[in-house]
């Protein structure tokens, strides 16, 4: 029936009314439920806001929805989450099906325990039968004040009864740990809109439409319910496969199954490489190694010694020769490098010259070092410790005529272990391995970076008792989650084993469509360019559709070194690399960004008690002049070959800028160079982005950091392994800064991009691309996924979203809101097998 009368809903507290837009949740601010108003509640009687029957209310009391004579429904939500309160503060004063009077008193609450126990009080009035209206009041209103009057007659008829023959689903447990309420119960009428079937949910003897919002919640279902779902039409097939995976998934929930909770069955750990799979413990144990440690004749052994290092080295280079990509090939040419180091083999040599055995000469030599590393309590030395163990076990091996046996893996192996040394893994058959455990490393360790090229899941930091796992029991692990789950049931299974389908179609897509430009649906052209630390790097990313390099780490071209590298050698890389990307291209050169996390051998520098905030990036540089006039020279040889941008690093003063442009200056003048190329800095300190406007006026472009702006913003060090999950670069905090530095330099005419690790995340691409972030410089395999998820995206919705999750309160909210986001586009543009 369709009422042709305007009807007035009248304040059902007394309360400031707020858009919904300022409601922090993005279901509710996206309308996703529906449009209407917010109170922020002076009173605590939730009364009706017009007369009708009560069509749902919760058992939780914590939502309400009246349905009047001619359909308009409204549904009244008191709290944010407080479904979690599970009817604690609430008193039902109605029941379903109850007939009520406008202004009639429905539910009471305490507001007090609200406040203090849920996200929030703000209260919601939706208008969910999709009716227009118009707002009759704003600001503060007083109980029963008409707030909105709706004009009924556009709502769309929906059938009740199911049309035809329906399917049905087989039945499905339902885990969301508060049932349907209000948010999910959205997320499933939303999805199943988007059908033409007539779709039915199912409890026992209850059904409910599923394109009804409050219908579904009417259900009143539990986690552990068995539902079922039914349609009749065209796409009911579609919509029935469909809305089980939405159901299963938990609607965009986070979920975890009954058994996920109980902490014998699930270890947890640190993500290392994202992705999951399902495959049977494989328990990675070293062979004991039989020393004696005296040896045979000084020359004897000097000899045996040289043997294993000859041997070791031609290893290596075999190694690297024989790598996945270029981060592989460069931890071997390190380990190399540690074969020729000199103070080792000292200590060796003169073990060897008191009558050792060159086993143990070489084992002692090692380990004393090793643990020299370890000891410093850096992150990045302690995983040039576990290089050196590596490289040293190595060695060991072929002195004492070891062969290394290859292992016997079983398919589908995920291999555990204390430590995976990188010549572990290297060659490992990677047909038959599905992911890594480790007790030991760290989101930035070489394993982590190994399961990366690899496109394996991995984590690490997992409780010891991991070892003792049973070989060939089955396990699932769940990178993304950190966790290892030791008896997955078959649903969890089904839903990884699909997501993993799905998950490869759309690489391969990616991956054939590399070479296709980064421009949204709209026509907004985003620059996708690579972060890179070596030449064959800068190669591969061209390959992969690579728009340029946004990001040289300069520091990494000569990590290894003991000695620094000459200026010509310095001049020779800068310019292969710009040969290499042409005059179309934009290389931007990092100025050398070390200090205390980041040694950089041929530069020592003093032990400092807070690194992290200490003479790091340009603040060294500007100490040490010298190294910066030979490094801006060095550079500047490569002007001509690509469109050359130098960048500072850790800039927080504008000083440092000034004093850094006229050292730039005097070299280029010296050099004779009439232009000098582009000039910009990093934006990774709060006081660079908080002072974007003072600074955009002499830069030419800025580039953010999010890994360090993120734990200078959060004060929490990047690499602390209990700190990972929270030191989250999706915090509202560190996307409001991105927010002030892109205004400033768009007001300025200038450049932003993105280098720090949340431009490769494709959950963050609408977000930047919406806070009009103009280049997103990414780590080189994520090249093609990156350029992808643009093409997916609408340049005005994602400014829409980008408003949203800037006014959330934490990292998890902005995910969720994301993940929704993702969820939508994804749906509507399908992957299509090549
Ligand atoms: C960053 O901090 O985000 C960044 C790109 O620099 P790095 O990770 O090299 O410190
Ligand atoms: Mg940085």
């Amino acid at each position: 029936m369709i009422a042709t009368q305007p009807l007035e809903l009248r304040a059902p507290l007394s309360g400031v009314l707020l858009a919904l837009d300022k409601v922090p949740d993005p279901v509710f601010a996206s309308r996703m439920i529906g449009d209407g108003l917010c109170i922020d509640p002076t009173s605590q009687t939730l009364c009706a806001p017009l007369a009708g029957v009560i069509s749902n209310i919760q058992d939780t009391g914590h939502a309400v929805s009246i349905t009047d004579d001619n359909g308009v429904q409204v549904l009244m939500h008191i709290g944010l989450d407080t479904v979690s309160l599970a009817g604690k503060g609430f008193t039902r004063l109605v029941e379903e099906g109850q007939r009520v009077e406008a202004g009639q008193a429905l539910i009471e609450f305490d507001a007090d325990y609200v406040a203090l126990n849920a996200r929030s009080v703000l209260t919601l009035m939706l208008v969910v039968s999709g009716e227009p209206f118009t707002p009759l009041a704003n600001g503060l209103v007083e109980l029963g004040q008409p707030v909105l009057q709706v004009a009924p007659g556009n709502r769309i008829e929906e059938a009740d009864e199911e049309e035809g023959d329906a399917l049905f689903s087989k039945p499905l447990t339902l885990p969301n740990a508060n049932g349907l309420h209000a948010r999910p119960a959205a997320v499933l009428a939303q999805a199943a809109k988007a059908f033409s079937a007539s779709i039915y949910l199912h409890k026992q003897t209850q059904s409910a439409n599923a394109k009804s919002l409050v219908a579904i919640m009417a259900l009143q279902t539990v986690q552990g319910d068995s539902l079922q779902v039914s349609a009749a039409g065209e796409d009911a097939e579609a919509a029935i496969a469909a809305l089980v995976a939405l159901l299963t998934q938990g609607c965009g929930e986070a979920v975890t199954t009954p058994t996920a909770v109980l902490p014998a069955t699930l270890l947890r750990g640190v993500c290392a490489s994202p992705g999951a799979a399902f495959g049977q413990v494989f328990q990675v144990a070293e062979p004991v190694l039989n020393i004696t440690e005296q040896g045979a004749g000084q020359a004897v052994e000097q000899a045996a010694l040289a043997r294993g290092l000859a041997a070791a080295t031609q290893a290596l280079q075999a190694l690297q020769d024989d790598a996945v990509g270029s981060a592989q090939a460069e931890i071997f040419r390190a380990h190399q490098e540690l074969l020729e180091d000199p103070t080792l083999l000292e200590q060796a040599h003169g073990l060897l010259a008191e009558g050792k055995s060159a086993a143990f000469a070489w084992n002692r030599a090692t380990a004393a070092t090793v643990e020299l590393f370890q000891g410093l309590g850096n992150a990045l030395i302690a995983e040039r410790a576990a290089d050196l163990a590596d490289v040293g076990q190595r060695v060991l091996k072929l002195i004492l005529g070891i062969q290394d046996s290859a292992w016997d893996l079983p398919e589908r192996a995920i291999l555990i272990a204390e430590q995976l040394t990188p010549s572990q893994t290297a060659s490992l058959d990677t047909r038959k391995v599905l992911g890594f455990v480790t007790v030991g490393g760290g989101a930035t360790s070489h394993v982590a970076i190994l399961a990366r090229a690899l496109g394996l899941p991995a984590i690490c930091g997992v409780s010891p008792e991991v070892l003792a796992l049973a070989n060939a029991r089955y396990v699932l692990l769940d990178a993304d989650q950190g966790t290892l789950q030791l008896d997955p049931d078959l649903a969890q299974i089904e839903q990884l084993e699909t997501a993993r389908a799905q998950q490869l179609l759309r690489h391969q897509r990616d991956m054939a469509q590399a070479g296709v430009p980064a421009i949204t649906r709209d026509g907004h052209h985003v620059e996708v360019t690579a972060n890179v630390a070596s030449l064959p790097e800068v190669e591969q990313s061209l390959g992969l559709g690579g728009e340029g390099v946004g990001l040289l780490r300069s520091e990494f071209l000569y990590l290894d070194r003991n000695r620094a590298p000459s200026p010509d050698e310095q001049a020779a890389t800068y310019t292969a690399i710009a040969r290499a990307l042409g005059t179309e291209r934009n290389l931007v050169v990092r100025t050398l960004d070390v200090g205390g996390d980041k040694p950089l051998a041929y530069v020592p520098m003093e032990a400092e008690n807070n690194p992290f905030l200490g003479l790091r990036g340009i603040r060294l540089c500007l100490e040490r002049p010298q190294l910066l006039r030979e490094q801006f020279r060095a550079i500047l040889a490569s002007a001509g070959f690509a469109r050359l941008h130098i960048m500072l690093p850790m800039v927080s003063l504008l000083s440092e800028l000034h004093l850094a442009r006229r050292i730039l200056q005097e070299e280029a003048a010296t050099l004779g160079l009439a232009t000098l190329p582009k000039l910009g800095i990093m934006i990774e300190v709060p006081s660079a982005a908080l002072m974007a406007d003072v600074f955009a006026p002499h830069v030419d472009f800025f580039s953010i950091g999010t890994n360090d702006l993120t734990q200078y913003t959060l004060a929490m060090d990047r690499d602390h392994p209990r700190l990972a999950s929270q030191a989250d670069s999706f915090h509202p905090a560190v996307l409001r800064l991105i927010d002030t530095t892109v205004k400033a330099a768009h007001a300025h005419g200038k450049w932003v991009g993105v280098c720090g690790a949340l431009a490769s995340e494709a959950l963050a691409v609408p977000v930047l691309i919406g806070l009009g972030v103009d280049e997103l410089s990414v780590s080189v395999p994520l090249i093609p996924t990156i350029k992808a998820t643009v093409r997916e995206l609408d340049l005005a919705d994602c400014q829409i979203i980008a408003r949203q999750v800037l006014g959330l309160e934490e990292a998890a909210q902005v995910r969720e809101a994301l993940r929704m986001y993702q969820a939508a586009t994804v749906e509507t543009s399908p992957v299509v097998e090549l």
